[in-house]
């Protein structure tokens, strides 16, 4: 393509050309690091032992040896860049310290190659038969420096975070041999097989590269394990704070049970030689889950079981989960996966991957009993409410957002709904809603969106190795279960601009979304948590609630009254018609304002300096709720209501 600016260039190729006669002899560009070798389907000729020692809990650090044997002569080794399940090059490759490389005996120099900064080359001599590698793996200490991934109590290690592996081969190709010390007295659970236990160290039977990355281990001081299937040995390994939080009502564990029963008669297979559900409840460990094939890393609060009334609203995290090892891990988008970890990742299905699996979380969370039916459709009010409210969908696609592992891993935004943020999970959900209800209205009832799970996540009952898809591998299996044009019905939702968020399919449900000025029982749940006041469809923002922070603006609405008024994120208010903030002054300036035409005259702060705005907003405080029209059960009913 011609360049645009003719006269700016003719401007550079001057300042180039006097620089270029300026330019001292010596000066060059710099050296391109040589290619690394690429990963070849063929069997390492060598074996990779590693021991992990990870009983220095309390500081967080974990000493990592290994010997390598069968490197060339110009080895290459890597840290594990493209994290599987994170989809993005996020190995914490910053954590890494004491880096030392010795080749039969004897430290060698070793450089970082300046391109690819995952990537080590240690100058070892011709004919090296071992090379031992130490270094020390420093886990965040605090949220200030990242995601606390041990506290005094728990362990969750991650193996692709301690481990450089031989680059020039796949990652099924790689044997290795991995031990791991945790402090005396800690129990384990993993997916792997163990091969001995010798008191504080442990050694895993060998198994390649790829299925040691794929199967975290969880430690700790209290822990209990639940068998929820013997027949195909589904546990819930369960890791506390402390022993008391491990206490889980006989209901609470038959509704994990229901789970493991309703996902077989959702998949009709399972693609795992055992699955271990790592949980672990903490207050110092923040919620997350991260999908594996044979087992998932899950982590909610302390008080999941103990208080398992007042805390529904992360329930739907392991069905999510366990969900991925169908639809993620056994059947992984084409572009998605790739034979090592120094590969790149392309996210493209992601909301098929992630959305589907969202949806198939919640359906699976109401299905096992984990939610009321009044709890999930709490959650879908939700959905549909805030993708509704989402200005971003005027000028980007759903399909962009799939970027965003890439784009944004999970920092903070300033605008959360006007530049969106991986909106692929929950927005997706909201289309397979819309999809499940076509095929049942189509249908008659005799059909749904559970025949294509069954026969999309049902093949090869049994098999372990991925099964790969693409778009139209998903259009064909739709068109399977329903003939439609379901090409242009998904090209429609996800690739093209869609300023009106995807309610079809609640809506041919039997439901519609209304606002009333008391918030759900998932949303106050939410709120109490989270530890903040929501007036994102009144206002439209969202208040910290919680110490010297409180009325802190942690959200703000692009098109809102807040935005409006000029509020962004990080103000403070202050005062409210002259009285100090408080959320219920707040609420009630909102309510009273309802009824007059004057503006809710705030104070805010920021850096230091203070505001005066006024907030012209008279809508009353609105939170979302679902109402079921007409007599009869709905076909959302239908998909809630567990499997026979
Ligand atoms: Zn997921």
């Amino acid at each position: 393509m011609p360049c645009p600016y003719r006269l700016a260039c003719l401007l550079c190729a001057t300042l180039v050309l006097s620089a270029l006669s300026a330019a001292p002899a010596a000066a060059a560009p710099p050296a391109m690091s040589a290619a690394l070798p690429a990963p070849r389907d063929v069997a390492y000729p060598g074996e990779v032992r590693l021991e992990v020692d990870a009983r220095d809990i309390t500081r967080r650090i974990v000493h990592v040896r290994e010997s390598i044997t069968g490197l060339g002569s110009h080895p290459v080794l890597l840290y594990p860049k493209w994290i599987p399940g994170t989809h993005a090059p996020q190995g914490p490759i910053d954590r890494l310290a004491g880096i030392r490389f010795v080749a039969d005996g004897q430290t060698v120099p070793w450089k970082r190659d300046p391109i690819e900064v995952y990537a080590f080359r240690p100058a070892i001599p011709a004919g090296t038969h071992t090379l031992e590698v130490s270094f020390d793996y420093l886990s965040p200490t605090s949220d200030r420096v990242g995601r606390p991934e041990m506290s005094d109590a728990i362990l969750q290690l991650e193996w692709s975070n301690v481990i450089l592996y031989p680059a020039g081969y796949a990652a099924s190709r790689i044997p290795v041999s991995a031990s791991l010390a945790v402090p005396a007295g800690w129990q384990r659970a993993s997916a792997l097989e163990t091969d001995t236990d010798a008191g504080e160290q442990h050694r895993y039977r060998t198994v390649p590269l790829e299925t040691l990355i794929d199967s975290p281990v969880y430690a700790g001081r209290f822990f209990k394990s639940i068998e929820l299937d013997p027949a195909t040995r589904v546990r819930l390994d369960v890791f506390a704070d402390r022993a008391d939080q491990l206490a889980a009502s006989p209901e609470v564990v038959a509704s994990h049970r229901a789970l493991v029963a309703q996902a077989y008669k959702l998949y009709r297979s399972h693609h795992y030689g055992h699955y271990d559900f790592l949980l672990s409840l903490s207050d110092h460990l923040h919620f997350a889950g991260l999908e594996h094939h044979q087992s998932s890393a899950d982590s909610t609060i302390a008080n999941y079981f103990v208080e398992w009334n007042e805390t529904p609203w992360d329930r739907d995290l392991m069905p999510h989960e366990f969900t991925h090892s169908w639809n993620g891990k056994f059947r992984r988008p084409a572009d998605l996966w790739t034979p090592s970890y120094e590969v790149p990742m392309q996210d493209s299905l992601l909301w098929v991957y992630e959305g589907q699996t969202q949806y198939w979380g919640i359906v699976l969370t109401a299905r096992a009993g984990m939610w009321s039916r009044a709890q999930a459709l709490d959650e879908w009010a939700e959905l549909a409410a805030y993708y509704s409210s989402v200005a971003g969908r005027r000028w980007r696609p759903l399909a962009d957002t799939t970027n965003d592992e890439i784009v944004n891993p999970r920092r903070p935004q300033s605008w959360p709904d006007w530049q969106r943020f991986e909106d692929y999970y929950d927005e997706g959900a909201l289309i397979w809603l819309e999809v499940d209800t076509l095929i049942r209205e189509r249908s008659a009832g005799q059909r749904s969106l559970d025949d294509f799970a069954g026969r999309f996540f049902g093949v090869d009952d049994g098999r372990i190795a991925p099964l790969t898809y693409t778009f139209e591998d998903i259009v064909k299996a739709l068109n399977a279960v329903e003939p439609y044009n379901w090409a242009s019905f998904l090209h429609e939702r996800v690739s093209e601009l869609a300023p009106r968020a995807p309610l079809a399919g609640l809506e041919r449900a039997g439901y519609h979304l209304v606002f009333n000025d008391q918030p759900n029982e998932q949303d106050k749940a939410r709120e109490r948590e989270a530890k903040v006041t929501d007036l994102w469809y009144s206002m439209g923002a969202v208040l910290s609630a919680e110490g010297d922070s409180e009325g802190m603006l942690i959200a703000v609405g692009w098109d809102s009254a807040a935005a409006k008024a000029g509020l962004t994120e990080g103000m403070k208010i202050v005062s409210i018609d002259g009285d100090e903030y408080s959320s219920e002054r707040l609420k009630r300036a909102m309510v009273l304002a309802a009824h007059d035409q004057a503006p809710i005259e705030l104070i805010v702060s920021l850096d230091k300096r203070y505001h005066s705005v006024r907030l012209d907003y008279h809508g009353g405080l609105r939170y979302p709720h679902l109402v079921h029209e007409g007599a009869g059960a709905s076909s959302l009913d239908a998909i809630l209501t567990p499997r026979p």
